[in-house]
C-alpha cells in the first residue's frame, strides 16, 4: 500500500525550511543570477559551497542519515522534502554526488574507519567527490571498463583514464571502479576504489560542453597509488557496490521540484503575453499533468526506500521520465515563443531572461548522465517486465 500524503510533522518541516530560506536569503530570493555556462563558474561554486556550510553547521547536510553518521536520523520522506524546497526555491544544495551517492554507498558496505573518515568530512562539508566510472570505451556497456589496478604490497596502482567526470576539477576524492582481474568475467574483475584526487600522477583536463561550460573533464591515471584500505567492499565485488551507486543515483528526488518552479514562472509569462495561444494553453495542460505524474514516479521511488525496498526499475522509471520530460518543456517553451525563444540570457530580447533558451541545451545531457535513456528502457523491460536480455 503506497501513502504519498505527508503528515503534519512532515509538514511542520516543510515549512522549518521554508522560514529557513526566507531568513537567509529573504522573501524576493529567485536564485543565483547566473545562466547555465556560468554554473560552473568559481562565483557559482563559492556561493554554493557558502550554503553548503551553513547547511552543515545547522546539521542539515544529511537529513535521512544515522545520528552517529552526522545525519538527522530522519526518514526518506524528510529527505525528499528538504530536496524538494531547497530545489523549488532554488537554492543550491548538499554537493549531491557526496551526500546522494558515494555517503550511502558507505553506509551500506564501508568498513567503521571508512565511515568515520568520509561521512564525516561530507556532513561537515569540507570534502566533495567525484564519480570515476564512464571511458573512453564504456559508457553504456560500463562493465568493459579497462582502467587498471594492480596490488602492489599495501596499495592498488591504477593506470588508466576516466572520461566525462562531473566536477573532477574541484573535487577531493573519487569512487571509482577499474579492473583488478582481466581474466575474470566482465563483471567479476573490477573493483570499487576512493582516490585521493591529490595523489601523484592524476592529471585531470577540462572538457567545455556546447553552452561552454567546464562541468565534466578526463581525468588520466599514471602510476597512482591508493591504500589497499580505501577498497570498498571485497576485491573483485566492486561491480555490485557500483550498481547500488547507480541506484541511489537514480533515485535522488529533485528535478519535479525545479521544473514545477520553472513552470509556474512560465505561467505567470504566459498570463502576459500573446504568446498564450489556444494551442499553447493545450500545451501548458499537458506539462502540467507531466509534471505531477512525474513527482508521483519520485514519491513511488520514496514509498519503496521508505518501506525498506531498493527502488532499482522503479528508480529508471522515475529518471527517464523527468529527463526526457525537461527536454519536452524546454522545447514547448521555445516554440511558444516563437523567434524570441531563440534569444540568449542578456540580450534585451530575451523571454524569461532566456531560461527556455538554455534549458533547451542544458537539458540535452539529462538523458545521458546516469545512463541514457535507451538503457533505462532496456532495464525497465528486462528488470522491470521480465523480458529476457538480448
Ligand atoms: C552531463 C553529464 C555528466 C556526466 N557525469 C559523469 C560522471 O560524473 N562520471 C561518470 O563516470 N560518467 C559521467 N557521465 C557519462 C555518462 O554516464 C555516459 O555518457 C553514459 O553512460 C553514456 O555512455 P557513452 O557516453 O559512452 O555513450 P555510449 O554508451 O557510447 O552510447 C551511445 C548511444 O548508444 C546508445 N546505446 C548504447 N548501448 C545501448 C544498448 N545496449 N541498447 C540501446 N541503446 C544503446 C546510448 O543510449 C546512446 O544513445 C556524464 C555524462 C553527461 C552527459
Amino acid at each position: 500500500m503506497m501513502d504519498f500524503e505527508f503528515n503534519n510533522d512532515q509538514e511542520a518541516w516543510r515549512n522549518e525550511i521554508r522560514g529557513w530560506i526566507r531568513e537567509e536569503f529573504g522573501e524576493d530570493w529567485n536564485g543565483l543570477d547566473v545562466s547555465n555556462d556560468e554554473e560552473g563558474s568559481d562565483e557559482a561554486w563559492e556561493f554554493s559551497k557558502g550554503i553548503r556550510s551553513k547547511l552543515a553547521e545547522k546539521g542539515w547536510t544529511a537529513p535521512a542519515w544515522p545520528t552517529e553518521h552526522g545525519g538527522m536520523g530522519l526518514s526518506f520522506a524528510e529527505q525528499a522534502i528538504f530536496n524538494e524546497e531547497l530545489a523549488y526555491h532554488r537554492v543550491p544544495g548538499p554537493d549531491l554526488i557526496s551526500v546522494g551517492y558515494v555517503g550511502p554507498t558507505l553506509l551500506v558496505y564501508g568498513t567503521d574507519g571508512q565511515k568515520s573518515q568520509f561521512l564525516d568530512d561530507i556532513v561537515n562539508s569540507r570534502a566533495s567527490w567525484c564519480q570515476g566510472y564512464s571511458e573512453p570505451g564504456s559508457g553504456s556497456d560500463l562493465a568493459s571498463l579497462q582502467t587498471r589496478a594492480v596490488k602492489d604490497g599495501d596499495d592498488y596502482v591504477i593506470n588508466g583514464q576516466k572520461i566525462w567526470t562531473s566536477n573532477a576539477h574541484r573535487a577531493d576524492w573519487m569512487f571509482a571502479l577499474v579492473r583488478t582481474d582481466p581474466d575474470a568475467p566482465k563483471h567479476r574483475g573490477i573493483t570499487y576504489l576512493l582516490v585521493d584526487m591529490k595523489t601523484p600522477g592524476i592529471t585531470v583536463r577540462p572538457l567545455i560542453n556546447m553552452l561552454g561550460g567546464h562541468g565534466f573533464n578526463e581525468v588520466f591515471f599514471e602510476d597512482v597509488r591508493v591504500p589497499v584500505e580505501n577498497r570498498v567492499g571485497e576485491e573483485n565485488r566492486g561491480w555490485y557496490v557500483g550498481m547500488a551507486t547507480m541506484d541511489f543515483e537514480r533515485s535522488a528526488l529533485s528535478g519535479s521540484a525545479a521544473l514545477r518552479r520553472n513552470f509556474e514562472d512560465f505561467i505567470d509569462y504566459l498570463g502576459e503575453s500573446p504568446a498564450a495561444t489556444r494551442e499553447a494553453k493545450l500545451g501548458v495542460a499537458d506539462t502540467a499533468i507531466n509534471i505531477e505524474v512525474s513527482r508521483m514516479l519520485s514519491l513511488r521511488v520514496l514509498s519503496m526506500q521508505q518501506g525498506g525496498l531498493a527502488p532499482n526499475h522503479e528508480a529508471s522509471v522515475a529518471k527517464m521520465f523527468s529527463s526526457e520530460l525537461s527536454q519536452r518543456f524546454a522545447r514547448f517553451g521555445i516554440n511558444t515563443m516563437g523567434s524570441y525563444g531563440q534569444v540568449r540570457k542578456g540580450d534585451p530580447y530575451a523571454q524569461m531572461k532566456g531560461w527556455f533558451t538554455e534549458q533547451y541545451m542544458s537539458s540535452v545531457p539529462a538523458t545521458i548522465a546516469g545512463g541514457s535513456s535507451e538503457i533505462q528502457r532496456g532495464i525497465i523491460a528486462t528488470r522491470g517486465l521480465g523480458l529476457p536480455r538480448a
